[in-house]
């Protein structure tokens, strides 16, 4: 039989001509592009034989894959016992282009053709390339294929250099069998040897292991040699019959338990905590998962899990996070952070999409429309299910809350989901003892509360002991508690909710008597501070490094004294927060407010009163502020004057 030879179609040209001649890392994926290329053609012989019973196969349907032994010419073959392709299909279906996504790779290529060839070669290992991708590895294939339900067989040769040839073959079965001539292994430019057998299980572990049919290895066991009991037969073998016995079998790599896509009612639990650790590498069992479809517009499957434990690097930068994504069974990206956004970092699982080609960008994916939605669906399913377990299964969600609430409460600067989010943040708070929402607090709120009030600090310990709970305390005015880091970024940026501003308890005057009350307070605080103008500015005159007005105080029952914050200005955590960032914020003086209620007040007015010079208002106003600062957990600005003024008090008696 004659060999016919054919050139390949200009674009397919161009494409063979860049596989061969590129350098780029992922050179594995050619085994992921031909399983996949199998699986397809095994999917259409298992529909052709729906109708025609003639054409289902004997054997069970399979992709194999075998490289050659030492000594041998290197090669890797890759069969199926699919559709197989006759004459007409070899032509068109190996020697023209015709999915999208190559051909967009084609367009792209021309423009980056300017930029030279690293441009280019970062781009080709962005695209899935499908058949030619086997030149990546090989100088030389040869494709033998059977069409099911024909006895002809044709053999396809190339190198991949623009052309190829035809000629007729022989072949026992329908299906196709693909040997690649392997390129010498270059494992500094990623080319593994692609004979060995742990390199192909690894690959197609990684890439192909939930393909739908059996992957199977030709793969080598070696049984250890048993010595016999007589010792003079055992003395009478060579050493060569010393050997372990070597057999060779078909060993299946893939796992095949795509079971996010197997209905639900047949998938045990030990199996869904399985494929976690499977996918987390995490150990222990997830915290809760949820699985969800949607059709039409979209069609998805997604199984998701929250797991029960923080992982080290979940406040590295540099974490990797996603979801894993499939199209049609195919890994297309492992950590797929296109799919999260960063404030569900700790989410993992997998979505798969038949909406995806497998010639998608891996590295366009987020511009990619299907990822888009795919991403909606993602998070308004992960807060809608976060929401579910609040209501219903308060307990498991507090214990999800305690590792990954900080994470979530990044989500106040998404601009798009943030506001779903808001619902489900838990708070400690001055009235309760177990944690509240937002609704919870504003259902409490008392008459006549416009605010949600707050006040942030290191600890609950340190918060308590904040002066300017006091009055809040008094009237039974509900405080929410905020003692972690991200919690000053969370304030700044929660804004209103529900229609109620957040209001921090340190910031600005805090007024919480009826009209009535109020006025007559006012009344009085102006008697008083009129009274004790001179005082106050003294008190100022003595701080003035440190504050920036002395003042009487409302706020305040029990404590002599407590800063101020004016309206608007950055609070102290926040303060610190940005110097631990390295970022040095100019400190804002406070405001000292003192209560005029408190007898050490009266003793400072009666001594001011006695002596305006009086040493004694000086060591004063030092421990006022200085007890202040201490009382809101902060450190003594100036320990030497403070220590001092204690001193002298203390000797004066
Ligand atoms: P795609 O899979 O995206 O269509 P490929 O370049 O991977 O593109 O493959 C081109 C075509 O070659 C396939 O659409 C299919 O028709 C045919 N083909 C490739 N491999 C096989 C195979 N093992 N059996 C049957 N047909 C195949
Ligand atoms: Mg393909």
């Amino acid at each position: 039989m004659s060999v016919e030879t054919f050139s390949f179609k200009s674009e397919a040209k161009e494409l063979l001509n860049l596989m061969i001649h590129s350098l780029y890392s992922t050179k594995d994926i050619f085994l992921r592009e031909l399983i996949s290329n199998a699986s397809d053609a095994l999917d259409k012989r298992r529909f052709e034989a729906l109708t025609d019973a003639s054409l289902s196969a004997k054997e069970p349907l399979a992709v194999r894959v075998k490289a050659s032994e030492e000594g041998e010419e290197r090669t890797l073959t890759i069969s199926d016992n699919g559709v197989g392709m006759s004459r007409d299909e070899l032509i068109n279906n190996l020697g023209t282009i015709a999915h999208s996504g190559t051909k967009e790779l084609l367009t792209k290529m021309q423009e980056q053709k300017e930029k030279g060839e690293g441009a280019l070669d970062t781009l080709i290992g962005q695209f899935g390339v499908g058949f030619y991708s086997s030149f990546i590895a090989a100088e030389r294939v040869e494709v033998v294929s059977r069409r099911v339900g024909s006895d002809e067989a044709w053999c396809w040769i190339s190198t991949g250099e623009g052309e190829y040839s035809l000629e007729e073959a022989t072949k026992e079965e329908a299906g196709t069998s693909i040997t690649l001539f392997l390129r010498e292994e270059n494992s500094e430019d990623g080319l593994e040897d692609f004979t060995q057998e742990w390199v192909l299980r690894q690959t197609i572990k990684r890439y192909s292991d939930f393909v739908q049919y059996p992957v199977e290895l030709w793969s080598k066991k070696s049984e250890p040699y048993v010595p016999s009991d007589d010792e003079d037969e055992e003395a009478a073998k060579s050493d060569d019959e010393k050997q372990p016995t070597v057999t060779w079998e078909w060993d299946q790599v893939n796992s095949m338990k795509a079971i996010w896509a197997r209905d639900p009612a047949d998938v045990t639990d030990e199996e869904y905590t399985d494929f976690y650790k499977h996918i987390s590498k995490d150990w222990k069992e997830p915290a809760d998962r949820l699985r969800f479809t949607t059709e039409g517009r979209l069609n998805l499957t997604a199984l998701l899990f929250i797991p029960s434990d923080r992982p080290h690097d979940l406040f590295y930068r540099e974490q990797s996070y996603g979801l894993q994504l499939y199209a049609n069974r195919v890994l297309i990206k492992e950590s797929a952070e296109e799919l999260l956004p960063t404030w569900l970092r700790f989410m993992k699982g997998v979505v798969e999409s038949g909406d995806l080609s497998l010639n998608v960008s891996r590295e366009m994916l987020q511009q990619d429309r299907h990822v888009k939605s795919i991403r909606k669906q993602v998070i308004n399913k992960t807060v809608k299910h976060l929401k579910d377990m609040l209501e219903n299964n308060r307990e498991d969600y507090e214990s999800v809350w305690n590792n990954f609430g900080e994470v979530l409460k990044e989500s106040v600067v998404d601009y798009e989901f943030g506001d779903k989010v808001k619902p489900v943040l838990l708070f400690k708070s001055s009235t309760e003892e177990a944690l509240t929402t937002l609704d919870a607090y504003i259902e409490r709120m008392q008459e006549g509360q416009e605010a949600i009030y707050y006040i942030t600090g290191e600890s609950v310990e340190a918060i308590k002991r904040s002066p300017h709970l006091e009055a809040f305390n008094d009237k039974g005015i509900e405080v929410l508690f905020l003692d972690q880091p991200i919690d000053e970024y969370l304030v700044e940026n929660l804004g209103r909710y529900d229609d109620k501003e957040l209001r921090s308890v340190t910031r600005g005057d805090v007024d919480l008597s009826s009209e009535e009350e109020r006025e007559e307070k006012e009344k009085e605080l102006k008697e008083t501070a009129e009274a004790s103008k001179e005082l106050l500015e003294a008190l100022k005159g003595d701080l003035t490094e440190h504050v920036k007005e002395v003042r009487l105080s409302q706020r305040l029952t029990s404590s002599p004294a407590c800063l101020v914050q004016e309206e608007g200005s950055m609070s102290p955590q926040m303060q610190r927060i940005m110097e631990q960032m390295g970022q040095a914020a100019p400190t804002p003086k406070r405001i000292l407010e003192l209560n005029p209620k408190h007898p050490l007040f009266e003793r400072l007015q009666d001594t001011f009163k006695g002596d305006a010079e009086s040493p004694r208002v000086k060591h004063f106003a030092q421990l006022i502020y200085g007890q202040a600062l201490i009382a809101e957990g902060s450190p003594v600005s100036d320990p030497a004057a403070f220590t001092e003024a204690l001193t002298q008090v203390m000797v004066e008696g």
